[in-house]
């Protein structure tokens, strides 16, 4: 069945709490669209541990810096729709900036202890534009489940804090990174990539496999896994914007040995038709599903 298409949020609002009368759980899913395979498995998840999914699009102006592509992020809504019916998404809900921001609309929402750090650093108040309309989003979904992707790890770590901080009810569910037959990691704006572009940001999850096989070896020296993934970028003339071991839930920097799970992560400009900015993660651990994931990032880059 094709999802019902929301623009209002009262609409939206009034069929939930319809859905909600009769019983049924509610899972969210929100994106900015565009989406890919790493996109559908949230909605497949969802769609399979709860009874109605709600997909929200919305490409969000407020956690895109001033020379960020907010203009031109692509936007494919028929075919995002499409994919929706098939990963069985009951409602997409595809609001204006208007209607998410009224022009009185004075609040935002921030976590500074996380959000200053990795990906931070560059973007600055990007994680607040996130948390300001995820807080938002869920406040308007009321769902029992929404589901985050670890590719944006930093992302999954500032909002389940958010919401843990905040008391809010909506339990966080993480989902592995999904990546394409080579382990580059999936992204929207994968396809900003050209050809030859395309062919170099295989190197970012191959440094990252890099430093996991190391690891997996019984290296726990911070700067030896480091220095392996380092060296492959190094190879092929890339340099990252960052590459660094952080403790995996409270992001403080791992200098010394590893002995705890530990998030290794890297954002990775490749020169395309203009900068493309990629980001990926590892979390080194030998914990079960940690250690999956590990799995299948050594897996797609042997
Ligand atoms: P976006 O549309 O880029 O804001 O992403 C929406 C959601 O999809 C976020 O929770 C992302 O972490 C998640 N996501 C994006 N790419 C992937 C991927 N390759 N694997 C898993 N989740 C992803």
């Amino acid at each position: 069945m094709s999802p019902v298409v929301f623009c209002k949020r009262a609409e939206l609002r009034e069929f939930l709490e319809a859905r909600r009368r009769e019983g049924k759980s509610v899972g969210f899913v929100p994106t900015m669209g565009a989406l890919h395979e790493g996109h559908a498995t949230l909605l497949r998840r969802s769609a399979s541990e709860n009874d109605v999914t709600v997909l929200s699009i919305f490409v969000n102006p407020k956690q895109f810096g001033p020379n960020e592509d907010f203009s031109r992020y692509p936007r494919t809504f028929p075919e995002d729709v499409e994919l929706a019916r098939q990963c069985g998404v009951t409602c997409v809900f595809s609001p204006s900036a208007s209607e998410m921001y009224p022009d009185d609309f004075a609040t935002q929402v921030a976590v500074p202890k996380l959000s200053g750090e990795l990906c931070g650093r560059f973007r600055p108040g990007h994680f607040d534009g996130v948390c300001t309309v995820v807080l938002l989003l869920l406040n308007q979904v009321g769902a029992d489940r929404a589901y985050f992707g670890l590719k944006d790890f930093q992302q999954y770590v500032v909002l389940s804090r958010m919401c843990r901080d905040l008391a809010h009810p909506t339990e966080i569910v993480p989902v592995p990174t999904v990546r394409e037959a080579d382990g580059l990691a999936m992204s929207s704006r994968n396809r900003y990539l050209t050809r030859q572009a395309r062919a170099l940001a295989r190197t970012v999850p191959l440094s990252l496999a890099a430093a996991a096989n190391l690891f997996r070896t019984g290296e726990r020296g911070a700067e030896a896994l480091l220095g392996a993934a380092r060296r492959v970028l190094a190879d092929v003339g890339l340099e990252p914007q960052y590459l660094e071991l952080r403790d995996f839930e409270s992001l403080e920097v791992v200098s010394d040995r590893l002995n705890r799970p530990a998030l290794l992560a890297i954002a990775q400009p490749i020169e395309s038709d203009g900068v493309v900015r990629l980001i990926d993660n590892v979390v080194l651990s030998d914990d079960g599903f940690w250690a999956r994931i590990l799995d299948d990032l050594l897996s797609r880059t042997r």
